[in-house]
């Protein structure tokens, strides 16, 4: 589905990304794991179109989609984000903030079944959907950003750190939502995560970026019992 071939990004003179490749298949959920500052969300970033590589391409079903508009990855391709620190409209209700991921969308009934989608597996969004997007936890923001990602009806979504600042019984619910969306929807998923016990749990291939490239890549199950991931990602001694 998704191909991302040698792909070189750069801040200013700052190289961030140094030659990564991955695929991804439609239907599975593909994991990148790495330390802090590894080109993470960068690599996310890369793909939604919203920094351009200076050398490599990335194509998604065979088309290079490098000149691409970021809305228009989002419209047309349906390639949508839940970005790191959530990024709601603060400002907006929660239903609001929820019509903005469907704001490409006339099909208004679709648009209504996926809202009916998003609240059932959200029900804490349901009874807030008049509260502004400031004033909700942390852990309903991130609820309400996979939300609004989910309103797009994404062929593919990238997420950034869902689990980031929940609380455990919250990261635990989080990731059976994952693969929840993964199977009900037939949503491929490109899962970014500082958990990476959790990640590889739900995940079906993984890559492990270190300082802009990637490190190891493998099925889940694979890196999963792989030495070096137990040491330096999984916290085993
Ligand atoms: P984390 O897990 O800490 O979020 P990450 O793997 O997502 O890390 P990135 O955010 O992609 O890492 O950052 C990769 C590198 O690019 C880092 O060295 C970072 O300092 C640098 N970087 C990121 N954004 C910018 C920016 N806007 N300007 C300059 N350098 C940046």
């Amino acid at each position: 589905m998704l191909q991302v071939k040698d792909i070189h990004t750069y801040y200013g003179n700052i190289q961030a990304l140094k030659g990564i490749s991955i695929e991804i298949k439609e239907g599975e959920i593909c994991t990148l794991i790495g330390s802090n500052g590894a080109g993470k969300t960068t690599l996310l970033r890369t793909i939604q179109g919203l920094i351009r590589p200076r050398q490599g391409d990335i194509y998604f079903e065979g088309k290079s989609i490098k000149s691409v508009p970021p809305e228009k990855i989002v419209s047309d391709l349906h390639i949508a984000q839940s970005p790191e620190g959530r990024m709601i409209f603060p400002r907006m209700t929660v239903f609001e903030n929820l019509e903005m991921g469907a704001f490409s969308r006339r099909n208004k009934e679709g648009i209504k079944s996926d809202l009916e989608y998003v609240l059932n597996l959200f029900p804490r969004l349901r009874e807030r959907l008049e509260q502004k997007g400031g004033t909700l936890s942390g852990g309903e923001q991130q609820m309400l950003a996979i939300g609004r990602a989910l309103m797009s009806r994404p062929r593919l979504l990238l997420l950034d750190e869902p689990s980031m600042g929940l609380a455990p019984n919250l990261v635990k619910e989080i990731f059976k939502l994952i693969k929840q969306i993964n199977q009900e929807k037939h949503t491929t998923i490109l899962l970014v995560e500082q958990n990476a016990k959790k990640a590889l749990e739900v995940a079906d291939s993984c890559y492990v970026l270190r300082t802009g490239k990637i490190e190891l890549e493998g099925s889940a199950k694979e890196l999963q019992s792989n030495e070096e991931v137990r040491k330096a990602y999984l916290g085993e001694e």
